[in-house]
């Protein structure tokens, strides 16, 4: 397989340029991504490794690490050197929260000693056919590759927030042919060795971590990882998605009709990590969040539900929904002023389109 060195920092770098100045422009609080490769304690033997705004999880046994999410392969290089030096065991299982390109790469590093985990999902996702892809990045033309205006329609509608920036789609186009073939958005993206449904229990080193299929939301290929002995939970790009930073009171970028999965099935799967028994949300982006603050994402989406729902109910128009409904309960969170007409907008095609 041809091999390319990583582009995320690079790509992670220009978007959040780009988010900033998305922002600055519309003179919002603008939280820029932070770039720092960190690992943090989490409670007992569960540590949070991350790039400054990305991260993964991982917990150690006497017997080896699980870690869910290598992000990609420039730092899961740099976490095996760390793994290697403070913790005297192997990586022994690597777990997929999903597919997307910005997440799962990354896993070849520890592919001698571990065994790769991911929802059957992923299967079909690299399968060579256009994957399920964030930011409202969809096959357009339906030509079974990604061509530049997959990436840039999303892109200039939405800087900063859906797609993802000018002059990404030639990172991606690998040969330069003018097309990105799925497989050239996979390069560092290592094939599971096993997939499973709804649910599975790993025992390692005499600790337990349990996988379950939520339902579709973001992604069509979900993994939430619970951890019970630490009461704690790891979920990526649904409940706290990259927009959050400190506070996870956060209207959600909502790409295209949302990410193209039923808002039911996603207020569905938020309640479903809702009704875990956990202390903290220790997710893929943002901080570390509590119970509470997990039930105060899942209410946006049903009070954005329901509005919209209504309103369709008493057959306003879309313009009318954007005038009519303020959801002022939520006029404090970020990107409140930017984000709640584009909310309104992805729930009435999300609504229209599924029902
Ligand atoms: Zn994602």
């Amino acid at each position: 397989m041809k091999k390319l060195p990583s582009l995320l920092p690079v790509l992670t770098f220009a978007f959040s340029s780009l988010i900033s100045f998305a922002l600055n422009a519309q003179d919002e609080e603008a939280p820029a991504f932070r770039f720092a490769n960190e690992i943090r304690h989490i409670t007992g033997d569960l540590y949070r490794a991350g790039n400054g705004s990305w991260h993964g999880i991982f917990l150690v046994t006497d017997d080896g690490i699980i870690l869910a999410d290598p992000l990609n392969l420039e730092f899961s290089t740099w976490l095996k050197t760390q793994l290697d030096e403070r913790f005297d065991v192997p990586v022994r299982y690597v777990i997929y929260s999903h597919s997307h390109f910005d997440h799962a790469p990354g896993a070849a590093v520890f592919a001698d000693t571990a065994t790769i985990i991911a929802h059957e999902g992923v299967a079909l996702n690299m399968d060579g056919r256009y994957p399920q892809m964030p930011g409202d990045m969809i096959d357009r033309n339906n030509n079974g590759m990604i061509d530049e205006e997959d990436i840039m329609i999303p892109t200039t509608a939405d800087p900063g927030i859906c797609g993802m920036f000018p002059g990404y789609f030639e990172t991606i186009d690998l040969n330069g042919d003018g097309v990105a073939t799925p497989a050239e958005l996979q390069v560092d993206l290592v094939r599971p060795d096993i997939f499973y449904s709804e649910r599975m229990t790993l025992t390692l080193g005499g600790k337990t971590v349990e996988l379950f299929h939520p339902g579709k939301n973001h992604g069509d290929d979900m993994t939430v990882v619970y951890f019970p002995e630490e009461r704690t939970v790891f979920a990526t790009d649904m409940i706290a998605d990259a927009l959050v930073r400190d506070d996870i009171r956060s209207l959600p970028s909502a790409c295209g009709p949302l990410d193209g999965t039923p808002i039911a099935e996603w207020i569905r799967s938020y309640e479903a990590v809702e009704a875990l028994d956990f202390d903290i949300f220790a997710g893929g982006h943002g901080d570390f969040f509590s119970h509470d603050d997990v039930s105060a994402a899942r209410q946006f989406l049903q009070d954005l539900h329901d509005a919209v729902n209504q309103a369709l109910a008493n057959g306003l128009s879309l313009e009318q929904m954007k005038q009519e409904i303020l959801l002022q309960q939520y006029s404090h969170w970020a990107y409140y002023e930017q984000l709640r007409e584009k909310n309104i907008e992805a729930a009435y095609l999300n609504l229209t389109r599924f029902r």
